[in-house]
């Protein structure tokens, strides 16, 4: 008899504990689906690439947990050492900007949570991201391995420098706003490449300036929109 009950409690016991889990990620996939089609198709984001990620990317997993409930506003959100995770629509519009494809091989500078890198890499072949505050870049690595993103090789250190190793890059993304266009990420821009990257004074609104490099190597710059980002700091100041 107490066999019995034992084998009945314990599958019940189990639904009651998978239930509530199943229910939550339903929940955040009906959130995600809604920010998709009112904050990314819906404020002119078409490159279906980046929607096609945008609809895959939890990115409940790469906010802090008691912030959860507001992973799927259109808003940045901190993650942490005075660092944000940036607005869902200003993802969407660098990685549309950046014009991905299969094959390509992006740089990041600035991993932060990680979401960004993860966004590029269901789309390009491989991403390469670099993190200057060392606790914020294990984290992200950790997260990104337990996800399953294979195709990401995170590093801490100044991005200012780049990967010089991995050079050149088709897509360079910064994800925090310096004063210039570091000279070094120029120079790892492949023929044909594009970068995004903000520039301005921190805290103060800055202008995203997207970088294309064409087959002959020569840059032009372009103005996108004004933005806010998080300041972009150096190793020695
Ligand atoms: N892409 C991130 C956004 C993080 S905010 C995301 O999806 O969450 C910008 C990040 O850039 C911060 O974590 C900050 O520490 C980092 N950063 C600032 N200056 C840097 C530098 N010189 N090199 C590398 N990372 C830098």
């Amino acid at each position: 008899m107490k066999g019995m009950v034992f084998k009945l409690v314990t599958p019940v016991l189990l639904l009651c504990m998978l239930i509530p889990i199943v229910a939550s990620a339903v929940n955040y996939r009906n959130e995600r689906e809604r920010l998709v089609r009112n904050h990314i198709i819906g404020a002119g984001i078409k490159d279906t690439e980046t929607i096609r990620s945008m609809r895959t990317v939890p990115r409940e997993k790469f906010v802090p947990t008691e912030l959860r409930k507001h992973a799927y506003a259109n808003q940045p959100l901190p993650i942490g050492y005075g660092q944000t995770i940036s607005q869902p629509y200003i993802v969407a519009l660098m990685t549309e900007l950046l014009s991905v494809d299969e094959d390509d091989r992006v740089l990041e500078i600035g991993t932060g949570s990680g979401y960004q890198a993860a966004i590029l890499a269901v789309i390009a072949q491989e991403v390469f991201t670099i993190e200057i505050i060392e606790p914020l870049g294990i984290a992200a690595s950790k997260k990104l391995t337990e996800l399953g993103y294979g195709n990401i090789h995170t590093r801490i250190g100044d991005g200012y420098y780049g990967w010089e190793e991995q050079a050149p890059f088709d897509a360079i993304i910064v994800t925090a706003a310096a004063d210039h266009i570091p000279p070094p990420l120029l120079k790892q821009l492949s023929p044909g490449g594009r970068m995004c990257i903000p520039v301005g004074q921190p805290y103060f609104p800055q202008v995203l300036k997207l970088v294309t490099r064409d087959r002959e190597g020569n840059f032009t710059v372009r103005d996108i929109l004004p933005v806010q980002f998080v300041p972009f700091t150096r190793a020695d100041e």
